[in-house]
């Protein structure tokens, strides 16, 4: 294949880059689209590994899908490449299950009856819940809509706009909900989705939360049997089918460029590939670092990219159980653990990320007081295991460097601390883990170049400025194509991707 010319050359196969190059095979069937990655298979975070002697399947991300009821972009696509017929679908009954202390209040999987369950459970906060769900289906709902509002399809009312754009545009999603709650277990549960997208409520912009909130709950969500890895293979079959190539174990070293300022090609640990576009797919900090020659004048870039924060990383605790999971108490797809004083968590984390995040309130903060996330996959598909996933949201600045012995105790930590959370909340799981292990930040950067092991891509907080690094790139012909640019979230991916092959034009 060295030397041989491409028409598109992706730098990276995760799920961004595999959505975009099935839509070009199914558009133009016969386009040379090459898809290089480094890792062992395609799929980037949707992937999973195999624990064969646990009987286990792991999927690296949370592989839950938004947008998967009418009226859902993410569904509209799946249809438009034919995967809504190949892919078995899971609807879950629940949104999530929410736990604190002794009380377990599962939220029902629609927006109306999860308003009605609040109500009924915070009777207090009633004028508040009813404003929240309104600027969720106006404010998040136009948010959801953003490349149809592009290209004319969706046409939004414009006072909203403005209205949005004045009052919630600079607010985080902690001042938004302030604004309409006291009730601090409320606020916790209700800024709970910010977890899907890597932020915190200091971190996120309440608007586009807004939006997250409308694409997880209004517009539906659904898991795929076969874990996330099913919906890459799936795509790549398509890729292959029209023509495309994946390249796997292949490591990108450098973008070429013609020395007129076009990009050439690039050069791989397998030798150079040419084409005329190059489609990054791998995280901006790392590509400008490490992939453009030393001349390229990416001084702009740079600047813009100080400004481009890295989503949170993750902390992830992977289980397998010796019965089923929900046989022993843990009956919901998916659930939430709150802490028992859930105000606390907030100013734990403010504080140790002002004391430079040493270990003890690092791990207080971020792994016993935040809300952390657990997917009984055994639920959602008997297949991959007796298998339960636990997350908390984490920074990578508390983790020493992998292979030391520090780093090893504090994984060791981590899994005790997390997996004995879960134990006092469903009791009846004490006792029958079979088997653990743990994926830090660094595990993450480690697969996948993410800079700080971001599981979600860029930040999108309040201050969006970064976000337009690319605008103007000095190299004509390269773009970027992750979740660094769409946004976090499948979703988010195949709405870029969608929106990037419908820009393509002969070269
Ligand atoms: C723990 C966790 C849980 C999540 N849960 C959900 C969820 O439930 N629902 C949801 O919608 N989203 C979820 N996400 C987010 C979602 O997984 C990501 O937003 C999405 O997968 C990112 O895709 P991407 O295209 O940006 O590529 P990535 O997955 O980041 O892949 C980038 C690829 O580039 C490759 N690469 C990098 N450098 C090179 C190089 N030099 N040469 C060759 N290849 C290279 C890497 O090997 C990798 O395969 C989760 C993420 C994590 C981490």
């Amino acid at each position: 294949m060295t030397g041989q010319a491409w028409d598109a050359i992706f730098v990276g196969a995760g799920i961004t880059s595999l959505a975009c190059a099935a839509m070009l095979a199914q558009r133009q069937p016969g386009l040379r689209l090459l898809l290089i990655d480094k890792h062992i298979v395609a799929g980037g975070y949707a992937s999973v590994f195999r624990r064969p002697r646990q009987d286990a399947t792991f999927d690296c991300s949370l592989h839950k899908l938004s947008g998967m009821q009418e009226g859902g972009n993410l569904i509209r696509i799946l249809r438009q490449l034919g995967l809504d017929q190949s892919l078995e679908l899971v609807y879950p009954h629940d949104y999530f299950c929410a736990y604190r202390g002794d009380e377990a209040l599962a939220l029902a999987n629609d927006v109306d009856q999860v308003q009605q369950q609040l109500l009924a459970r915070f009777p207090g906060q009633a004028e508040g819940i009813a404003q929240f769900f309104e600027q969720v289906a106006t404010f998040g709902r136009n948010g959801y809509y953003q490349f149809q509002m592009l290209d004319g399809s969706f046409e939004p009312d414009i006072a909203q706009l403005r209205y949005a754009h004045r009052h919630l545009k600079h607010k985080t999603v902690r001042e938004g909900l302030a604004e309409l709650f006291s009730d601090p277990l409320l606020i916790e549960i209700l800024a709970a989705p910010g977890i899907y997208v890597g932020g915190y409520p200091e971190d996120l912009g309440y608007l586009y939360y807004l939006h997250v909130v409308y694409a997880t709950l209004n517009r539906g969500n659904a898991y795929v049997r076969g874990a996330s890895e099913q919906l890459s293979a799936q795509l790549v079959q398509r890729i292959e089918q029209g023509g495309g190539q994946v390249l796997l174990s292949t490591r990108v070293e450098k973008v070429l460029d013609d020395g007129q300022g076009k990009v050439r090609g690039v050069a791989t640990s397998r030798g150079e590939f040419l084409a005329p576009r190059v489609y990054i797919n791998a995280s901006p900090h790392y590509a400008v670092e490490h992939l453009f020659a030393a001349d390229t004048p990416l001084a702009p870039v740079r600047q813009k990219l100080a400004n481009l924060k890295p989503a949170r990383s993750t902390t992830t605790v992977y289980l397998v159980l010796d019965q089923a999971p929900e046989s022993l108490g843990l009956a919901h797809s998916e659930s939430m653990l709150f802490a028992d004083a859930p105000a606390s968590a907030g100013p734990a984390r403010d504080a140790a990320a002002l004391a430079g995040h040493p270990h003890a309130l690092s791990e207080q903060a971020y792994w016993q007081l935040s809300p952390m996330e657990v997917t009984n996959y055994h639920l959602l598909d008997p297949e991959g295991g007796r298998v339960v996933c636990l997350n908390v949201l984490d920074a990578i600045d508390q983790w020493p460097q992998r292979r030391t012995p520090e780093y090893r105790a504090k994984k060791q930590r981590a899994a005790e601390v997390l997996v004995e959370r879960l134990l006092t909340a469903v009791p009846g799981l004490r006792g029958h883990v079979l088997h653990t292990e743990v994926a830090t930040p660094h595990t993450y950067v480690r697969f996948t170049n993410n800079t700080a092991g971001s599981g979600y891509g860029a930040m999108v907080g309040t201050d969006l400025s970064g976000h337009v690094f690319h605008h103007g790139f000095p190299l004509a012909g390269v773009h970027f194509l992750s979740a660094w640019v769409a946004g976090p979230s499948y979703e988010a991916a195949f709405g870029y991707a969608e929106m990037k092959a419908g820009q393509w034009v002969a070269a």
